[in-house]
């Protein structure tokens, strides 16, 4: 059905396809943009090419940064030793809103997944292992709970534990399969506080 002309259909499809953009909020959207000023579209599509092309990889912990090492990993106040694994930079980012975690991090990128074919060699657990040389004392799992969080986590676990570094997992009441992201402050808190060696 093309009511508005073709530009506009192509613009709500494009719309369409981003994560949790439905046909309606795209055409929600797609009605916005043509209402703003053209300047303000200028600068978000601006913007969004711009992030596309200069952010990359942390070169130490796999996060998403604009620099070739994060504001996080080249903070001198930050304990260099004590590295925390999660799945995604989004992970990050909610144990960083509690901002009581003076580590480091480390993003894997993902979840060993038999079922879906993702194995150990397709996150960035090798780069971990590298991390491992340096002066590490303590590496604490942060992976969901989901059955792919746990199966990274007890890999990871074993593959660290002759190293005589400690490993400890974050303590359950993270709920089960649940995002990280989407977990409140105080529940990751107590998570990271009564995590468990292994
Ligand atoms: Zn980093």
């Amino acid at each position: 059905m093309n009511l508005y002309g073709g530009q506009i259909n192509k613009l709500i499809e494009e719309l369409s396809q981003l994560p949790g953009i439905g046909s309606k909020s795209a055409q929600r959207l797609a009605f916005h943009l043509i209402g703003i000023p053209e300047e303000k579209v200028e600068r978000l599509a601006n913007t969004m090419i711009e992030a596309r092309k200069n952010v990359k990889y942390c070169k130490c912990c796999y996060t998403l940064t604009d620099k070739e090492i994060c504001p996080i990993c080249s903070n001198p106040n930050r304990d260099q030793s004590v590295i925390m694994v999660v799945e995604t930079p989004r992970d990050l980012a909610a144990y960083e809103k509690t901002g009581r975690f003076n580590g480091v991090y480390h993003v894997l990128h993902g979840a060993i997944s038999p079922m879906l074919g993702i194995g150990p060699g397709d996150i960035k657990l090798k780069e971990l292992i590298k991390r491992l040389e340096g002066d590490v004392k303590e590496v604490i799992i942060a992976t969901n709970s989901s059955l792919e969080g746990e199966t990274t986590a007890m890999y990871i676990s074993k593959l660290i534990k002759p190293s005589g570094i400690k490993v400890s997992r974050i303590a359950s009441g993270v709920p089960v399969g649940g995002d990280l992201e989407y977990i409140d402050e105080v529940t990751l808190l107590r998570a990271l506080e009564g995590r468990v060696e292994l």
